[in-house]
């Protein structure tokens, strides 16, 4: 009887200290993952700060009309921020004006004023930047449609191949022009070709140019 009390009691101990043990082990991992947490949110803190830091010296870029500088920046911050402030919005929006972005400047600008209305702190600036960027845009696709004009065969001198001869497009050869009056066809000979039916590669090209004159119809 003795003996099993003994031993009853050693279990007991055994058991408690088993329990104290699992529970310091719980609460060690406990305290692990508290510390894993506090240093996720020290990161996340550190990276918010060094984002702001970005962009405050972005606004400092612009301000003193370094606009590659502070584009570059902004863009930063732009691609690490989960939510972008209004007033970025105007920043980069005048930023992207300088910087001869305008489709960019007017998206961001327009975005500030929907955001933000009459009342906004930079609502009044962002109106201006606006309508200056949207003439801006104008002018520029003004300009980009200029360039865009087709390319014509008379800015260009062509190769006639080795015959060195054309066959007359006035008179498609046939040395006739065919005129309509009110009295009738009046038929006239081709001013260009010389009763020839054909040009050469030089007088084409002067045709081509609308350099090449016809002789003086004399019928
Ligand atoms: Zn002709």
């Amino acid at each position: 009887m003795a003996t099993t009390t003994k031993i009853e009691v050693s279990m007991r101990v055994l058991v408690v200290i088993m329990l104290l043990l699992s529970t310091g082990i719980a609460r060690s991992q406990d305290t692990q993952q508290d510390k894993i947490r506090e240093l996720e949110k020290q990161r996340e803190y550190q990276k918010s700060r060094q984002i702001e830091a970005r962009l405050d010296s972005a606004i400092q870029f612009l301000n003193n009309e370094q606009y590659e500088e502070a584009d570059s920046r902004f863009r930063y911050v732009l691609a690490n921020m989960k939510s972008i402030p209004s007033d970025l919005a105007y920043y980069f929006g005048k930023n992207s004006y300088h910087l001869q972005k305008y489709k960019q400047s007017v998206d961001w600008l327009t975005k500030y004023i929907q955001l933000k209305g009459t009342a906004g702190q930079f609502s009044q600036d962002a109106s201006v930047w606006l309508k200056k960027s949207e003439d801006a845009l104008v002018q520029q696709r003004l300009a980009q449609s200029a360039k865009a004009q087709e390319i014509l065969a008379k800015d260009f001198t062509l190769d006639c191949g080795p015959s060195g001869k054309v066959v007359c497009p006035v008179c498609n050869g046939s040395t006739v022009i065919i005129r309509k009056t009110y009295v009738g066809e009046k038929y006239a000979t081709c001013g260009y070709c010389n009763k020839l039916g054909y040009l050469t590669c030089e007088e084409y090209n002067q045709l081509l140019r609308g350099q090449l004159k016809a002789a003086v119809d004399n019928k």
